[in-house]
């Protein structure tokens, strides 16, 4: 529980100070709900059991959102396909989701984004037919959301002709489709919303600390009664010991390994987690003319081209992969297989020149070895391996609030006492609530402040009503309204912010998670790091020497992925991508806590 005397917007910060007193709790204190992975499931669990009134912890390996979580399509989405399948239940979950994100959790986080789904040319029957059957769907999309769906949020959709398609989307050759309809999903920016909800746990009372691995778990006979964590920033003390009276295991792709830490009892995992890559790729907005995203199908699958800011977002592959799970590498194969997708559909074809960024994600799949009594959906699944550890996995990014509520429920039963039930459903992120006044009212908010009502729209659309808190900090310290070298769309204080109050502790935090500059510049993020590096170590204290080698890991990361995407396939692309170390655990002589955050801290 969060000390009554500090304000929840100060409990919410996840400052350097911050950290180093959430690691003494994790050594002295004993947690009733002790969540690892910081990814959406992770935090979100970790939200849900600290707003039920229990004692909780969240541990992360790397960073908020490190693993898939950062790398989707960014989509808050019932799912068409699902509808196809007629897995009415899942649209249903995942639409009453979009309705909750972008109405009441996040809706500074959170917006519509239309979709056209082209209706490809057909002799006049066939045409009949594909107008109807999409029609349908799409109309019971709606349906769903309005009717069952917990608040819409989102605007009805719209059949177009060809030419009305192509008004909105004039890239689209016009020979390729009959016409079109215009539907609408939730958009977000994936990684800032982990980090909120990290947040908004964290302003509740949770410890919540980065760069902290698990490394096995405490037992006792044949119960698990805590975990044994690195302090990947420390890398030369000794590990230590936190106890919890439960384990959630939320850690995605890397489930299989929880299971594994316990393989000497013999017991089976009860579920395991495959992993399936999906590439994007990210081009600006200028090499495409359109005002809606499209939704196109592939031999397997479905491609989304999609509306980033002054980018397009294009994906994705759906391949097997085995390889480093840590840094998924995008090969030229995948690249290629893109490019033609989406070049079936545009006037214009796209070549490997007009690429700025590339990411890779992995999709934790459950396979096999579900156990049937405590699978709770198709999609995802918790389970209880042993005593005190539950593992929670599968899912989409849409559904993590009811995964979260799914495995705290469990814990809460486990726990005993009275059984509290989620409250997640009402409950505003930090900075959402007064989200739709603020954005009313951003014009005499930017006179306020002297700053360009561009500069406050920017602003408010990445941090909601905490806006308020970096624009006060660009008044105590102009330099800070600069923007970043390389990447102007975003500001210096951004930067300072993230390390100040977001938990960034490394520049690739900063430039690739809290910032999506490593995708969004050709140059990706290269020009930005000296200044980037400058802004953070000011805030986390550090010296010349960090500072260089924090860049110098920087350029060897973005290299490295270079590389990687020119290797015609998965295993010579992942040779490349691996030839960067990880940041984290290199660090060992940084002192966090230490630097300008104290001074900060004040004027927020
Ligand atoms: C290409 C692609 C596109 C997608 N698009 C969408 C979409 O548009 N909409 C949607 O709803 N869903 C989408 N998804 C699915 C969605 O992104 C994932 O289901 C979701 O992000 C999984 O989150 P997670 O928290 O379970 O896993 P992760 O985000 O991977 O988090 C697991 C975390 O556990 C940490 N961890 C692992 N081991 C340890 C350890 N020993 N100690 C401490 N921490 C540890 C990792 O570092 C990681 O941060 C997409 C997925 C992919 C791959």
């Amino acid at each position: 529980m969060r000390e009554p005397s500090v304000s929840r917007f100060t409990a919410g910060r996840l400052s350097p100070i911050r950290r180093t007193a959430d690691l003494r709790r994790l050594r002295d204190e004993e947690f009733d709900v002790l969540v690892v992975g910081g990814g959406v499931t992770g935090a979100g669990a970790a939200l849900d059991a600290a707003s039920r009134g229990l004692k909780v912890a969240l541990v992360e390996a790397r960073d908020f959102a490190a693993g898939t979580s950062s790398r989707s399509s960014k989509l808050i989405h019932g799912g068409l396909r699902y509808l196809e399948q007629l897995e009415l239940h899942l649209v249903h979950e995942a639409l009453t989701e979009r309705g909750l994100l972008a109405t009441r959790i996040a809706p500074h986080l959170v917006r519509p984004v239309p979709i056209l789904v082209p209706l490809p040319t057909a002799n006049p029957a066939m045409r009949v037919w594909q107008r109807a059957y999409y029609g349908l769907g799409v109309a019971a999309y709606d349906v769903f959301a309005g009717v069952f769906g917990g608040g819409r949020g989102m605007p009805l959709h719209r059949h177009l002709t060809r030419d009305g398609a192509r008004h909105l989307f004039p890239s689209l050759r016009a020979e390729k489709i009959t016409g079109a309809i215009r539907y609408y999903d939730g958009q977000m920016d994936d990684a800032r919303l982990v980090v909120n909800l990290a947040r908004t746990a964290a302003s509740l009372g949770a410890a919540v600390v980065t760069s902290a691995r698990v490394t096995g778990f405490l037992r006792e006979a044949r119960q698990v009664v805590g975990v044994r964590v690195r302090d990947l920033e420390s890398p030369d003390q000794p590990e230590f010991e936190v106890r919890a009276k439960t384990v959630v295991a939320a850690t995605g792709v890397w489930s299989d390994d929880m299971s594994e830490m316990l393989r000497d009892v013999g017991l089976r995992p009860g579920l395991r987690v495959r992993a399936s890559k999906g590439v994007h790729l990210v081009v600006p907005r200028s090499a495409i003319t359109g005002e809606a995203g499209l939704i196109l199908r592939t031999a397997t699958s479905v491609l989304f081209v999609l509306p980033w800011g002054g980018h397009w977002i294009i994906g994705t592959t759906d391949t097997d992969w085995q390889l480093d799970r840590s840094h998924p590498a995008a090969s030229a194969r995948d690249i290629r297989y893109l490019l033609d997708q989406v070049n079936t559909v545009l006037d214009r074809p796209l070549t490997t020149d007009d690429i700025e960024g590339v990411y890779a994600g992995l999709r934790p799949l459950l396979s096999g070895e579900a156990d049937s009594t405590s699978k709770l959906s198709r999609e995802h699944a918790v389970v209880e391996p042993m005593l005190g550890l539950l593992l929670v996995a599968g899912g989409k990014y849409t559904t993590y609030r009811v995964m979260a509520a799914d495995v705290i429920d469990v814990a809460v039963r486990r726990l005993g006492g009275p059984a509290r039930p989620s409250i997640t459903d009402q409950l505003p992120l930090l900075g959402a609530d007064g989200y739709a006044a603020a954005w009313r009212d951003r014009q005499d908010m930017a006179r306020r402040h002297g700053v360009t009502t561009g500069v406050v729209e920017h602003l408010l659309e990445r941090y909601g009503t905490l806006t308020v808190h970096l624009l006060a900090m660009m008044a105590a310290e102009p330099e800070l309204a600069e923007p970043l070298a390389g990447s102007p769309e975003y500001l210096a204080v951004e930067v300072a912010y993230a390390a100040l109050a977001e938990g960034a502790l490394h520049l690739d935090d900063v430039l690739t998670r809290r910032t999506r500059i490593s995708i969004e510049t050709t140059h990706r993020g290269t020009e930005s790091a000296e200044h980037a590096a400058r802004v953070m170590g000011a805030v986390l204290g550090w010296d010349e020497t960090i500072r260089a080698r924090e860049v110098e890991h920087y350029l060897a990361r973005v290299a490295a992925e270079r590389q990687s995407q020119t290797m015609p396939d998965d295993l010579t692309a992942d040779a490349a991508r691996i030839g960067a170390p990880d940041v984290r655990g290199l660090a060992g002589d940084r002192l966090p806590g230490e630097g300008k955050g104290d001074l900060l801290e004040v004027e927020l």
